[in-house]
């Protein structure tokens, strides 16, 4: 059976993951199935070339087709911060919590309608060869002035979806997954993965 290895060791982005790669008859797998793969240095500049550069190590190292997203939080107010340093907003072993502070600490003040944002997913796909693909996928939102919902994870339970009126912490995964910016790109990523599945049979 094709399998194709989830190139990250977030355990909720690689359940959005498996659930966005479900019905496409391949075999899903991820890093717990080789426990010596590198960590990968996120040395880029963009969300692309961190994207790339996860699906190309985990591709080389594992001998299969990766799959790797990197995505983040982009706000408006904030010229565009957290973006690539969203995991590492409040530090570099930040926790969850500690990044939703710091981000509302600085918009502070900062009225409703300015508060706009969106998440930003790059999604890459690689071989053992090089990369075979990258899409992207992006959602717009704005922070709120507290976190709401106990789903999801991240930002979630500060970015405020217009479509359903609620915070992507409110969200149920599948509600999350149909409008999220890893929804989207996974939508485009699923198209090449099948094409690419085709390619090898
Ligand atoms: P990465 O592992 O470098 O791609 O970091 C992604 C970071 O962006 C996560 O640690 C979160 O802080 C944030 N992020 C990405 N996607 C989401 C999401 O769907 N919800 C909430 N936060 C997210």
């Amino acid at each position: 059976m094709f399998e194709i290895v989830i190139s990250s060791r977030n355990k909720e982005k690689k359940r959005e993951l498996k659930a966005l790669l479900k019905g496409l008859g391949i075999k899903v797998i991820d890093l717990n199935d080789f426990p010596g793969a590198p960590k990968v240095k996120e040395t880029g500049k963009t969300f692309e070339a961190n994207a790339k550069l996860k699906a190309l190590k985990i591709a080389k190292y594992t001998k299969r087709p990766a799959v790797a997203d990197d995505s983040g939080l982009v706000v408006n107010a904030l010229g565009g911060k957290p973006g690539v340093r969203s995991a590492r907003f409040a530090g570099n072993n930040a926790a969850y919590e500690d990044n939703n502070r710091k981000l509302l600490k600085l918009l502070e003040g900062v009225p409703g309608d300015k508060r706009g944002a969106k998440f930003i997913s790059v999604v890459a796909i690689a071989g053992p060869k090089g990369i075979i693909g990258v899409v992207r996928g992006e959602c717009s939102g704005r922070i709120t002035f507290s976190p709401k919902g106990k789903n999801g994870f991240g930002y979630d339970p500060v970015f405020f979806s217009p479509d359903f009126g609620k915070t992507f912490a409110e969200l149920s995964a599948s509600q999350k997954n149909s409008i999220s910016h890893r929804g989207r790109a996974l939508k485009k990523a699923r198209i090449i993965i099948v094409r690419l599945r085709r390619s090898l049979s």
